[in-house]
């Protein structure tokens, strides 16, 4: 097998691989797939609980959140967090508005292409969002490399805001929020949407403090297809304050909740392998273990870019750096197919930077081992070496 640095869908263990393939022609004996099981049946039935049960018990879930297994991916969600939170003030004329009947503020930390993809899908279906931060503004439209100051914030007043967003890990600029840069400096009355698909599972976080919190899974879960949502249980109401919503049923949490957990038919055969990759989890040893080689791994690669900076530049803010994505430049570009042939000799694929930003763009989710990460590591260490004076 290859060294998959793919930005998602990404690799997945070997190991559970190879369990789906043992067990993928005749599931526990039923003498079908595990793709042709129908949701209704005990069988997939059990696939899924046990799923939500892993899940909870890896991320330390309260019991007062809901855990949805839904469609449409991250960017299905730009518009779902939106219209689960506010579609009631759209529809029912600014029936939770503000003080002095005032619109509710969407406020959304703009820290890359995802999170400024999710400002505009709120503001094309409706919503007024407000920048708290812009963040390539805020250095002068070069890029974004990190979070601005706190001092360069422009948050809305508690009482004027419906939710406060931002993006846990930007997958494109590989620009990663630290725990506490953000959570503890919002009002705790505010309720926190964040996107954690490209970070979720990679290390240890409170859930208590966030108000929705939601992840494709092809990064660190499993394939695409499916997006996983957990959402604190008195936010459900939001979207419909007469107990009658207005919002697609595909999108709607409430919906999910109260006719769930499958109102339709979900994406079953994502779901059967996000479940075997959370007993692999656990296996391994949890979110500690995990969080340890994310550690390990992120320094074994940016260790190499700064030991050689005549050769490589990461210009993303060093407290930001995200540790799923590392992403450079080569001081040279001519060098750069170089690199990108040497890779693929040495078995290291996908590791082009996004077609938007060029360069390089290593991800090192959960599938990709520390040794692994060592090897890449080398291979830049002598590719520096050789090509740089
Ligand atoms: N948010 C983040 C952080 C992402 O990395 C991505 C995709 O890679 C998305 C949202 C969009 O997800 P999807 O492609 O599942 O719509």
């Amino acid at each position: 097998r290859v060294t998959n640095f793919a930005a998602g869908p990404s690799a997945i263990p070997l190991e559970v691989l190879e369990v789906a393939q043992n067990e993928f022609l005749n599931y526990k004996d039923s003498g079908m797939s595990v793709l042709e099981l129908s949701h209704r049946s005990e069988l997939f039935e059990s696939i899924l609980s046990e799923a939500e049960t892993n899940l909870r018990g890896t991320l330390n879930i309260p019991d007062n959140y809901k855990v949805l297994f839904m469609q449409g991916g991250g960017t299905g969600e730009f518009a779902a967090c939106y219209l689960n939170m506010m579609a009631s003030d759209v529809i029912f004329n600014k029936q939770q508005s503000a003080p002095g009947g005032k619109q509710l503020k969407c406020a959304y930390f703009i820290t890359g292409i995802w999170s400024k993809k999710a400002y505009e899908e709120c503001s094309k279906i409706g919503g007024s969002p407000h920048a708290i931060v812009d963040a390539k503004k805020y250095y002068n439209g070069a890029g974004y490399f990190g979070l601005p100051p706190r001092e360069e914030w422009d948050m809305p007043k508690p009482e004027e805001t419906a939710f406060v967003y931002y993006c846990d890990n930007e997958t494109i600029g590989g620009v990663e929020m630290e725990v506490d840069s953000i959570v503890p400096h919002i009002d705790p009355s505010i309720p926190i949407v964040c996107d954690m698909s490209s970070n979720i599972l990679s290390r240890k976080f409170d859930v208590s403090k966030f108000g929705i919190i939601y992840a494709g899974a092809q990064k660190n879960i499993g394939p695409s297809g499916l997006t996983i949502v957990i959402i604190r249980d008195d936010l459900l109401s939001r979207n419909a304050p007469n107990n009658t919503s207005y919002i697609p049923s595909v999108l709607d949490y409430k919906y999910f909740v109260d006719q769930g957990p499958m109102p339709n038919t979900p994406p079953t055969f994502a779901i059967y392998m996000c479940g075997l990759v959370l007993k692999h989890i656990n296996r391994i040893g949890g979110l500690s273990t995990l969080e340890n080689n994310r550690n390990a791994k992120a320094k074994l690669i940016y260790d190499v870019l700064d030991a050689f900076p005549n050769c490589y530049n990461n210009p993303i803010d060093k407290r930001y750096r995200s540790k799923m994505n590392i992403v450079f430049t080569m001081k040279d570009k001519s060098l750069e197919q170089k690199l990108l042939k040497l890779a693929t000799e040495n078995h290291f694929v996908e590791i082009k930077g996004h077609r938007s930003v060029g360069g390089f763009r290593i991800s090192v989710y959960n599938s990709i081992t520390v040794e692994q990460a060592l090897k890449f590591s080398e291979l830049l260490v002598s590719f520096a070496k050789e090509n740089s004076q």
